[in-house]
C-alpha cells in the first residue's frame, strides 16, 4: 500500500515541524518518496497530520468483561477519536499478571483490533498487592509498562521492589496514586458539594499521600515512576518540585480533570462518578498550569467502559469510570488549544512524542523518515454535537453526552492503512 497525503499542514512535535507538505507512506513507513505512483491519494486541504495519538491509560475490559468493551470494539472507538495506540490497563480477568493473557491480548488486538494495543501488565499477582508479578516474563511477553492500577500498591516496600527491579527492564510503574484508607467508602471529592449532596467524599490527601511517597520511592531507587490521572494542585506541585530535583518521574492526566468540577455531580449522574473524583476549579486551574509548564507530560484517556445497567445504579453504588477515547482529541482542542492553554504542537507532543519516549515506543509518535506510519488527520472544522448514539465504545457512559464540539479526527491511519474515516455531510 502506497500513500500519499497532499498538501496538508503538518505538525510533528518530534521534529518541531509545523509546515505544509506532503506525507508519504509505503509498506507501514514513512517515506521520503514513493517507489511508484500511489495507491492512495488524501487531499490534505485545509486539514492537519499529526502522529498518530497514543493513549496511555485505557481500560478495554477484554479478557473477562466483554459486556463493557472488547478489544475489537474498543480499539474502533479509538481509531474514530484518531487513536493509533492504545496502553491497556492490567485489571482484566484474568488480570494481566502471566504471559498466556499478555499473548492472548496480542493475539486477539492483531486478528480484530484495528490499532495497537500496547498491554501493562500487574505490578504484583492479582494485583492483590501482596508478591511481585513475574514482570521478565511479562516483559518478554510484550507489555510496555506494569501498573496496579484500581488497586494501589498499598506496601511501600513492595513498591520500593517494583521500581528497583523493573529499572532492569526499563519499564516505567504507572501509579495510581491512592491511599485506599483514606479515600474508604468515598463516592466523590471531599468538599462543599459532597457536604450539600449528603455523599462521602474523597480528600485530596488520598490522591496526594500517595504521590508525595512514590516520588520518594523514585528517588530512592532511581526507578521509572508514572503517576496516573493527576487530578489535584498539590499532586501536580509534587511533581513538579520533583522535577526539579532530578527525579525520574513523569505525569498523565485525563481530559475530566482539565475540564470539569465536582459541581457537575449535582445531578446524581453517575457519569460524573470517576476515580480520581472530579475537584474543584482551583484544582482544574493547576492542572491547566501543569501541563503548560510541562510538569504533566501526557494526556491520557483513562478511558473505562461500564454498562449502563451498572451505572444507572444509585451514584453511591455506580462503579467509578467514564469512557473517554471518542471525546479526548476534541477536548484537547477545544479545552487547551482554542483557549490557548497549550499551543498545538504542545498539545499534540502530550498525546505522540511524549508517550513514546516514556513508554519506549520504538518507531512511534513521529513522523520522521522510517517512522512506522500511524496518522491522525484532523478536521479543525468539523463541529459536531457529542451523541449517544453516536458512540462506538460498547459503553456509553460519558459526561460529555450533548456536548458541542469543533474539530475531530477526520482520517485515522495505523501501519500505513486507513482504519477510520469520518463520514460526514
Ligand atoms: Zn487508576
Ligand atoms: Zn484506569
Amino acid at each position: 500500500m502506497r500513500l500519499q497525503i497532499k498538501n496538508i499542514r503538518i505538525v510533528d512535535p518530534s521534529q518541531k515541524k509545523d509546515s505544509v507538505g506532503d506525507i508519504f507512506a509505503e509498506n507501514g513507513r514513512i517515506v521520503s518518496k514513493l517507489s511508484s505512483s500511489a495507491d492512495k491519494v488524501i487531499d490534505g486541504k485545509n486539514k492537519i497530520a499529526v502522529p498518530g495519538l497514543i493513549d496511555v491509560h485505557s481500560h478495554l475490559r477484554e479478557p473477562g468483561q466483554e459486556g463493557k468493551e472488547t478489544i475489537k470494539t474498543g480499539t474502533r472507538a479509538a481509531a474514530k477519536g484518531g487513536i493509533t495506540s492504545v496502553l491497556c490497563m492490567p485489571n482484566t480477568k484474568p488480570a494481566i499478571d502471566n504471559a498466556p493473557t499478555v499473548e492472548f491480548i496480542l493475539l486477539k488486538a492483531q486478528k480484530e483490533g484495528i490499532v495497537n494495543v500496547f498491554p501493562v501488565g500487574c505490578v504484583t499477582k492479582s494485583s492483590a498487592g501482596e508478591e511481585l508479578s513475574e514482570i521478565g516474563v511479562l516483559k518478554k511477553a510484550g507489555i510496555v509498562a506494569v501498573s496496579d492500577d484500581g488497586s494501589p500498591v498499598s506496601n511501600s516496600q513492595i513498591m520500593r521492589r517494583a521500581l528497583e527491579y523493573t529499572k532492569m527492564f526499563k519499564l516505567p510503574v504507572i501509579s495510581h496514586s491512592e491511599d485506599k484508607e483514606l479515600s474508604k467508602s468515598g463516592v466523590m471529592n471531599e468538599s462543599k458539594n459532597s457536604m450539600i449532596l449528603g455523599l462521602r467524599g474523597i480528600p485530596k490527601q488520598a490522591e496526594e499521600v500517595m504521590v508525595a511517597r512514590d516520588i520518594m520511592l523514585a528517588e530512592l531507587t532511581g526507578g521509572y515512576l508514572h503517576i496516573a490521572h493527576v487530578s489535584t494542585a498539590g499532586s501536580v506541585e509534587l511533581v513538579r518540585q520533583a522535577k526539579k530535583k532530578g527525579i525520574k518521574v513523569t505525569a498523565e492526566t485525563c481530559p475530566h480533570y482539565f475540564t470539569l468540577t465536582d459541581d457537575v455531580v449535582r445531578v446524581y449522574d453517575a457519569n460524573t462518578k470517576m476515580n480520581p473524583p472530579l475537584r474543584e476549579i482551583k484544582d482544574v486551574e493547576a492542572v491547566k498550569v501543569g501541563l503548560a509548564d510541562g510538569t504533566i507530560d501526557c494526556i491520557a484517556t483513562d478511558h473505562a467502559p461500564h454498562t449502563a445497567e451498572e451505572k444507572n445504579k444509585e451514584f453511591d453504588l455506580a462503579p467509578f469510570g467514564i469512557i473517554g477515547f471518542e471525546t479526548l482529541l476534541s477536548l484537547v482542542l477545544n479545552e487547551l488549544v482554542d483557549k490557548k492553554v497549550l499551543s498545538l504542537s504542545g498539545a499534540i507532543e502530550k498525546m505522540t512524542h511524549n508517550p513514546a519516549l516514556i513508554f519506549n515506543l520504538e518507531g512511534r509518535g513521529t513522523l520522521k523518515e522510517g517512522a512506522i506510519a500511524d496518522i491522525t488527520i484532523i478536521d479543525p472544522k468539523y463541529s459536531y454535537e457529542f451523541t449517544k448514539e453516536s458512540i462506538l465504545s460498547k459503553s456509553k457512559n460519558s459526561p460529555f453526552i450533548g456536548r458541542k464540539f469543533q474539530g475531530g479526527a477526520a482520517i485515522t491511519i495505523v501501519n500505513g492503512k486507513i482504519v477510520y474515516t469520518a463520514i460526514r455531510d
